[in-house]
């Protein structure tokens, strides 16, 4: 037996849930029917940062807003990034200084509304006798970086000397070195920023269902009025009706322009990056580290992540399946020669992999045919009226959101009910992302810490269904911080609908053991039926889709361990 806020009787919080609806399995079904009844402003496609962004701005602004996702929230791109919020001081190595700016920009100001969310993080970057760029010159580019930054960041960069740097990142190789720069970007746990801000969507009153997908576009006299979609959990088709549809697809964006459009000419060419998930000891302590692959001179980055760490990415053109990219032999290679490169007495090798991801860059094409090599994004209006947006990334998601609904504000302003039309507002806060000092001092241990970031002061439900029944204060996997309760939070009060939800992006547990958990995945599929009423035969049916998922971060280990990827015939280098 379960209340209205989605709770089993015997694990009920000490505290009320916040009011209104929960955003939970239970709401999914009655939005589905809602996406059927209503007539919606603005119907979003892609539940991606995104897209998501874009659903959030609309319904603050007080247009009636859906969004379809046609898996989960970030199983796209979104949810396999570096998960950085940075200025992108590489760009201005192709003199893109607006697009730094604006990046800079957009770092404050998701540091401001989702301090819990995006937390500083400083890089070091190592320079070598023989090496480009020059001290002088990259000591130029940073004063320059900081001036973009208006000079508000945590930290204006400093250089550090030989000895400095050794003392600080000891692993770091020490042969030729002539010292580092230090700066400060942000970290964010992408697939969580973009679940807040579906969730924040929700609060102000749009309608948003995971694992819907948009199969066609409803057009009538000429303009697109709307999408079919169909529920991909049980089959069930529906008519979405909008004045306004907005494609935020990524990399699948061009599938949807062709619903709209006898073959519309394609506007993205994908490319894969992957990373590497190591043991953060072997390499690293304090800083993000900056280095250069020994082959091509790209750089490469090794990010702490908690007791782990990525190295990534790569940059390969793609043209296999857009929805199970993975790293491939080749990736792991180029990604560990780079790493043991740059940390030489570390001796990394295969065995230090824990498991890869790799995702998908939508880049967009530029006028003239030719691709972008920024993460610039564009905006685009078809004949028919769908408004399509491509490229960008996870640091400017809210201001791309901005100017797509600023468009959209002005094809549906008019007609909006007085009093509810409002400017964007989305730079005031996002709900959900806050830090909760007192919190954090009471709750101190390892777990509790775990729970407070990750939840901020929902923390206090997730402890609640802990402390009520002890089978849920169990760990998922014996070492990673993760508890049963946060399964049954996660269907609950995230939307999480399937057990590649739980695993993969309300937890990181397929990324942070060597087996990705899968012998637990029984025991995370029960707890769930018991939620979600899934019958013996859907328990073993998302058991194998997990199983599945698992052997994609394994795939590269190809004839030494695992299957190979389909793409591995079909990546090459971009030039
Ligand atoms: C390897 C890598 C590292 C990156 N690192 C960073 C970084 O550190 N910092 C940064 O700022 N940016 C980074 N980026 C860029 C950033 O991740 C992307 O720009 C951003 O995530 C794109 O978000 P999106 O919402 O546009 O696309 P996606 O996240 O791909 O979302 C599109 C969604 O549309 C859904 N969809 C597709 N078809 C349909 C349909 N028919 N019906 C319904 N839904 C559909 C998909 O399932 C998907 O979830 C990185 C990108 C890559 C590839």
């Amino acid at each position: 037996m379960v209340d209205r806020f989605g709770h089993a009787a015997d694990e009920k919080p000490a505290k009320p849930p916040p009011p209104g609806r929960p955003f939970s399995a239970t709401t999914r079904q009655e939005n589905l029917d809602r996406l059927a009844g209503d007539t919606f402003d603005l119907l979003v496609i892609g539940g991606g940062i995104t897209g998501a962004a874009i659903a959030r701005d609309a319904a603050m602004r007080g247009m009636r807003t859906a969004l379809v996702e046609k898996g989960d929230f970030a199983s796209g791109t979104s949810g396999r990034s570096s998960r950085l919020i940075h200025g992108g001081i590489r760009y201005l190595e192709y003199y893109q200084f607006k697009l730094v700016f604006e990046a800079c920009c957009e770092r404050r100001a998701m540091r401001r509304v989702a301090p819990r969310l995006v937390r500083p993080l400083p890089f070091l970057y190592p320079l070598y006798r023989q090496q480009k760029p020059a001290p002088w010159k990259l000591r130029l580019g940073l004063t320059l970086y900081d001036a973009l930054g208006l000079f508000r960041n945590v930290q204006r960069h400093r250089w550090l000397d030989r000895s400095e740097v050794g003392k600080r990142e000891p692993a770091v190789a020490q042969r030729g070195l002539l010292g580092a720069a230090r700066f400060y970007d942000a970290q964010t746990d992408d697939a969580r920023l973009t679940l807040t801000t579906a969730k924040s969507a929700h609060l102000h009153g749009a309608i948003i269902v995971n694992h819907v997908s948009a199969v066609d576009l409803m057009v009538g006299e000429g303009r697109v009025v709307g999408a079919c979609l169909v529920d991909r959990l049980d089959d069930r088709e529906i008519e979405a009706r909008a004045r306004v549809v907005v494609n935020a697809t990524g990399v699948w964006g061009d599938k949807i322009r062709a619903m709209g459009e006898t073959s519309p000419e394609a506007m993205l060419r994908p490319t894969k990056g992957a990373h590497l998930v190591v043991q953060r000891e072997k390499l690293c302590s304090d800083h993000a580290v900056v280095f250069d692959s020994p082959r091509d001179g790209r750089h490469v980055f090794l990010i702490p992540w908690g007791e782990f760490a990525l190295v990534g990415t790569t940059d390969t053109d793609f043209a296999g399946d857009l929805d199970n990219p993975a790293a491939n032999a080749d990736d792991v290679a180029y990604l560990l020669d780079a790493a043991s490169y740059a940390f030489p007495n570390a001796q990394i090798g295969r065995p230090d992999v824990i498991s890869t991801f790799a995702g998908l860059r939508p880049l967009a094409k530029a006028p003239g045919g030719t691709y972008r090599i920024s993460r610039e994004h564009i905006i685009a209006e078809s004949g028919s009226g769908l408004i399509t947006i491509l490229g960008g990334k996870l640091t400017t998601h809210r201001l791309m959101a901005e100017q797509v609904v600023d468009r959209v504000q002005e094809r549906v302003g008019p007609d909006v009910p007085p009093g509810t039309e409002r400017g964007c507002r989305t730079q005031e806060t996002l709900e959900g992302a806050q830090t909760w000092r007192s919190l954090a001092c009471t709750l101190g241990g390892t777990i509790e810490q775990h729970l407070l970031r990750t939840y901020g002061s929902d923390a206090v439900w997730v402890l609640a269904y802990a402390e009520e029944n002890p089978t849920l204060a169990e760990r998922i996997v014996p070492g990673l911080p993760y508890l049963m309760a946060e399964v049954v939070y996660g269907v609950h009060h995230e939307m999480a609908v399937t057990l590649n939800d739980v695993l993969m992006r309300r937890t990181h547990v397929i990324y942070e053991t060597r087996s990705g958990g899968v012998e637990r995945a029984r025991a995370v599929a029960r707890l769930m039926a018991s939620r979600l009423e899934w019958d013996a035969s859907e328990i073993n049916r998302q058991v194998s889709d997990y199983t599945a998922q698992v052997a994609l971060t394994q795939a590269w280990r190809g004839a030494h361990g695992g299957p190979r990827t389909k793409d591995d015939d079909v990546d090459r280098a971009l030039p």
